[in-house]
């Protein structure tokens, strides 16, 4: 690595070194070669480009689709003292002139441009009158046609290369199965691009999926017992169930806000910004809430339904821990997640090849809440990734799973659905199993069938999981009706012949929760935690002051490592991660007064 990057990863941005592949990232465009960067989130996807563009004559053109978070990076960059600006919709004219004055100029070092712009003729003039260091592809699952994330303008990119084919091109996702890979390398017609994977596994975050019972207070002893003032971000399928669950929380003691795409717009933006900018804040959201969420000290992403697809559960889980301290991912789910999810996709409107691709999805996805595996091991091969151990950092590591012969049980359960006529959801299946004389099953004579009563030996829980597992593994299937009535797949029939046993998990209540783990900063105690947060208070003043969030003048990392390092001098603060030149002349005698203040 050239000495020029290492000083310029030390001075600018306050690393000591680079986190592989960085480097070789780095060097492939300084020589003026393509790559493509697969990396998690919260691995250092930013630095590979922006550095570069920093090195290398002429502006860095980053195309983005997230405009949300555009501003959030260009103010980070400025105050690293890098010049950077933005160019999307939400600018005026007058400040899309001024940007393209600066850029015409050569006054930038970094340009954040949304692809629908930058495809414009008018910006293509542009470029073509000014010189540019490389450009970086960000979020480049998006050319995906059958991803998640699908942006037809993404397609379109390919212009790049036909018209610039001498500047250098960098993709970056963190989303990417083989086949997606594929399908970014040959539509951003990147086949000479060196190709940077550094796995996509997450160790910090711990993976915990359990049997939603009563959901809310399961949340609620999770947070209680682990996150009470921590920011974090808790999912729900429906815009009444974010709000619900959010005024809930609120009376519950927590600080929380709703998010979702049926909010006025000032309102989202509003809460977005607050819990971008103030500390403990929980955000209650569909996902349309995230897509440009890149607060470092998320410490929880907590899901109360179940997600379409592991792409999606990936997605939204990377967003805590972005730091590399201690997160967690929660969730708890149900049969009837399964139930809503399967009716959703099959009574929607997508023709059946897309269908078929989201049913498989959403079988993947199931696999993962019932595997009795180690959850990472599960995760990291979906996405291609199968020589790792088991983690001893998810729930089935850390409380394996315990299973049991269900066959005798399945057998019963799958004669109640029969005998009923296929035609009743499964709390009035369970009523019939368990005996218990409902009007419904008195009107229906259900109380004169042979399965009435022979279920008693298990409890509801029991029955639920039982029922939950079956529906899962394609054993039975549920009708569109709306009211969500079980029958039987040709799948089940071995067993019902008595061919085939079934051996099931023993769900839950809260699993894995031993070893609670927390970020340095809430290990401090006494006098280190009056530091901390004084530290805090000045970093939360100086945020203020420039209406930016604070995790942009320093992380909470290079708060804790003031603490624990106690540097007496600007020298020895400047020495600290995250503290580069620009950063220590502009803060540095603030923090090094409190830091000096708690010297005895
Ligand atoms: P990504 O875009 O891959 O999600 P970022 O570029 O936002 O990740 O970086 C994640 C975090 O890692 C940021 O807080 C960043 O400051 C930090 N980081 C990146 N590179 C390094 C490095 N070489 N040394 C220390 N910290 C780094
Ligand atoms: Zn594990």
């Amino acid at each position: 690595m050239s000495d020029h990057a290492l000083a310029c990863l030390r001075n600018t941005f306050g690393y000591d070194q680079f986190r592989p592949p960085q480097d070789q990232v780095v060097a492939t465009l300084l020589a003026g070669q393509d790559a493509l960067v697969l990396m998690p989130t919260g691995g250092g996807k930013s630095l590979c480009y922006q550095l570069p563009a920093l090195l290398r004559p002429g502006t860095g053109v980053v195309v983005s689709p997230l405009i949300a978070l555009m501003q959030d990076q260009v103010q980070a960059l400025l105050q690293l003292g890098i010049k950077a600006a933005f160019l999307n919709s939400t600018l005026d004219m007058e400040a899309i002139r001024q940007v393209e004055d600066q850029l015409r100029n050569g006054e930038l070092d970094l340009l954040y441009i949304a692809p629908e712009r930058l495809l414009q003729p008018r910006t293509l003039g542009l470029l073509d009158s000014c010189r540019i260091a490389l450009f970086a592809i960000d979020e480049a699952h998006c050319v995906s046609q059958w991803g998640h994330d699908f942006r037809p303008e993404y397609l379109r990119l390919s212009v790049l290369h036909e018209r610039y084919p001498q500047i250098p091109r960098i993709a970056l996702t963190a989303t990417a199965d083989r086949r997606t890979q594929q399908e970014i390398i040959q539509r951003l017609a990147l086949e000479q691009a060196a190709v940077f994977s550094r796995g996509f596994d997450r160790p910090n975050i711990r993976y915990r999926i359990a049997q939603k019972q009563n959901a809310r207070q399961q949340l609620k002893r999770f947070l209680d017992a682990e996150h009470r003032h921590d920011a974090g971000i808790v999912y729900c399928l429906s815009r009444r169930k974010v709000e619900e669950t959010a005024e809930w929380l609120n009376r519950e003691g927590f600080n929380a806000l709703p998010y979702h795409a049926g909010l006025p717009a000032e309102e989202r933006a509003a809460n977005q910004h607050r819990f971008l900018a103030e500390e403990g804040l929980i955000v209650v959201a569909t996902i349309a809430f995230g897509m440009g969420i890149d607060k470092p000290n998320v410490r929880f992403v907590a899901h109360l339904d179940l997600p379409k697809s592991i792409e999606a559960y990936y997605q939204e889980t990377g967003r805590a821990g972005r730091d590399g301290e201690p997160a967690d991912a929660w969730m708890v789910y149900g049969l009837q997640d399964v139930i809503f999810l399967r009716q959703m996709l099959e009574g929607g409107e997508a023709p059946e090849l897309q269908k078929q691709i989201e049913r498989q999805r959403l079988e993947s996805m199931l696999g993962l809440c019932e595997v009795t595996s180690c959850r990472r091991q599960a995760l990291l091969s979906y996405f291609g990734e199968n020589q790792h151990p088991p983690c001893g950092n998810c729930d089935t590591c850390l409380d394996p799973v315990e299973t049991w012969d269900g066959t005798e049980a399945a057998r019963k359960g799958l004669s109640a659905i029969y005998r009923t006529g296929q035609r009743f959801g499964v709390a009035h299946v369970i009523d019939v199993l368990q005996g218990k004389p409902t009007d419904k099953v008195k009107s229906n004579q259900h109380d004169r069938l042979t399965t009435f009563g022979i279920g008693k030996d298990l409890a509801v829980d029991e029955w639920r999981s039982l029922f939950r597992q079956l529906v899962a593994r394609g054993l039975l299937g549920v009708e569109l009706d709306g009211y969500g009535a079980l029958r039987l797949t040709d799948a089940c029939r071995p067993l019902l012949r008595g061919e085939a046993s079934i051996l099931l998990r023993k769900d839950k209540r809260e699993a894995g929760k031993r070893g609670v783990r927390v970020a340095t900063h809430q290990r401090f105690s006494g006098e280190d935690r009056d530091l901390f947060e004084a530290l805090r208070n000045l970093r939360r003043d100086l945020a203020d002051l420039q209406d930016v969030p604070p995790y942009v003048i320093f992380h909470d990392a290079t708060l804790s490592e003031m603490v624990e390092q106690r540097p007496d001098s600007l020298y020895a603060l400047g020495r600290l991660t995250g503290v580069g030149k620009r950063k220590l002349e502009r803060y540095g005698d603030e923090f090094l007064d409190v830091l000096l203040s708690f010297q005895s």
